[in-house]
């Protein structure tokens, strides 16, 4: 680990890509040594309850005394960060030794780590085979900026869903991810910033000047995460729990394509914000872009954003609308789209289109994204787009292990204007 930190402690002068070459063994083996071992069970991602029931059924917890220790565990897990039941101070030696034996709390290996000259930073995440099939691996984003740090998260690797313009949506669902590799993304990323009790941040790094370094989620990777509801349910629950990860649910933000299903639910049970991605206002066109319209047309759709739990201006639902060129940009398609949006609390979220091999789709000119946004601004809704930063590292999340090239301009647009959307205070 000290060989990363030092690494990422070099000034950084230029605008090329700090990447660490996490194949040189000497890397590789620090971080396999916590990474998880796949035999045994995780604690992380577990309720308080199902986390006494796994001490109490392991036979190393007494019943009387598995609430107490479940809360023990769910401090160190959660509000410390630890990895290693080594580090449980006011855990007796031979409990943890028990605990070694039958449990993990390891973070996933860390294939790779890029960090670019404006702070952001990517991670791409081996997790364990579940049952048949192979390891899988996931990327996880942040981006830091003034006053906050948002973290891309994923939920599932591939998705069922065939968006036409995304490249995601060319891939198999490989499956989902589990409320534990869904927490651990968010963990490692705050081991790898310093954003820890007792943790220094790299020398370095870019972060926010104050408070978390971590501050917003966006549930805006790979997958529906409403395809993967109850994992996903007990992870961010688990990431807003007072007494532990502490993320506000202002500053979660769940993107889905429209499962109309679940978005009462999304409210109900889990209580973030919400992000639709719309990207069409007529269904003609948005079976097409999002063919889940086919079976949740736009009228279930707006009415399921309407009677969302808690919707008020003060807690808008951000619709995210990808440019495409010639096929949805146009300022009849702007007026549309005010039109749909008329009496929802709203945001609009414009994203330029980032390309991938074999796409047929290009993303608008640059013009037209700024007629259209003018028109979106005049309607009262505030800044749609902002102009980008120096990102030289990323491909857009939605967009799984693109190579460590520099970032075309369209590229930095989509991550940026997606990343806005997690932006709930
Ligand atoms: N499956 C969820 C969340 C992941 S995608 C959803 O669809 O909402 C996050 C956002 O990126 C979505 O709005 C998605 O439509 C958008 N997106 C996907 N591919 C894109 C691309 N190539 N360019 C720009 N935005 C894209
Ligand atoms: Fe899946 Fe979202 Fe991509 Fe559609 S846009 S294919 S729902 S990841």
């Amino acid at each position: 680990m000290d060989r990363l930190v030092a690494t990422a402690s070099t000034p950084i002068t230029g605008i090329m890509a700090l990447s660490f070459d996490l194949t040189a063994d000497t890397t590789r083996d620090a971080l396999r040594a916590r990474a998880a071992t796949p035999a045994k069970a995780s604690l992380v991602g577990l309720t308080r309850a199902e986390l006494a029931a796994a001490l109490v059924a392991a036979g190393i917890v007494p019943e009387r005394q598995a609430k107490m220790r479940a809360q023990q565990l769910w401090h160190w897990l959660y509000v410390r960060g630890v990895s290693d039941f080594a580090h449980m101070f006011n855990i007796s030696k031979d409990l943890r030794a028990a605990l070694e034996q039958h449990f993990t709390i390891a973070r996933p290996e860390i294939v790779e780590e890029q960090i670019s000259s404006d702070g952001t930073r990517k991670w791409l995440f081996r997790f364990p085979p579940r049952g048949a099939g192979r390891p899988v691996e996931i990327e996880t984003v942040y981006i830091p900026e003034e006053g906050r740090g948002t973290l891309c998260i994923s939920s599932q690797v591939g998705c069922t869903l065939t968006c036409s313009f995304c490249h995601t949506g060319t891939q198999k669902l490989v499956r989902n991810l589990t409320a534990e590799e869904i927490l651990t993304q968010l963990m490692s990323a705050r081991d790898r910033l310093g954003d820890f009790p007792d943790r220094d941040t790299p020398d370095g790094a870019i972060v926010p000047a104050e408070g978390r370094k971590i501050s917003n989620i966006v549930m805006m990777g790979m997958g529906e995460p409403l395809y993967n509801f109850e994992e996903v349910k007990k992870a961010l629950l688990i990431a807003s729990d007072g007494d532990g990860l502490s993320l506000s649910k202002r500053r979660i933000t769940l993107s889905t394509s429209g499962v109309v299903p679940e978005i009462f639910r999304t409210g109900e049970e889990i209580g973030v914000m919400l992000a639709i991605s719309l990207h069409a206002t007529n269904d003609d066109l948005r079976d097409m872009l999002v063919p889940i319209n086919k079976k949740y047309p736009l009228k279930e759709l707006i009415a399921a954003c309407r009677a969302y739990p808690g919707l008020s201006n003060a807690r808008r639902i951000t619709f995210e609308y990808v440019m495409l060129k010639d096929v949805n940009d146009s300022i009849e398609d702007a007026k549309a789209l005010i039109k749909l949006l008329k009496g929802v609390p709203a945001k609009i979220n414009l994203i330029p289109f980032n390309p991938w091999p074999g796409t047929n789709y290009q993303c608008s000119d640059w013009e037209t994204i700024e007629k259209f946004a003018d028109y979106i601004n005049n309607a009262g809704y505030a800044s749609p787009i902002r102009t980008p930063r120096g990102r030289d590292i990323l491909a857009a999340c939605g967009q799984l292990k693109s190579e460590s090239e520099r970032m075309k301009k369209t590229e930095r647009l989509a991550l940026e204007a997606m990343m806005i959307a997690g932006h709930g205070e």
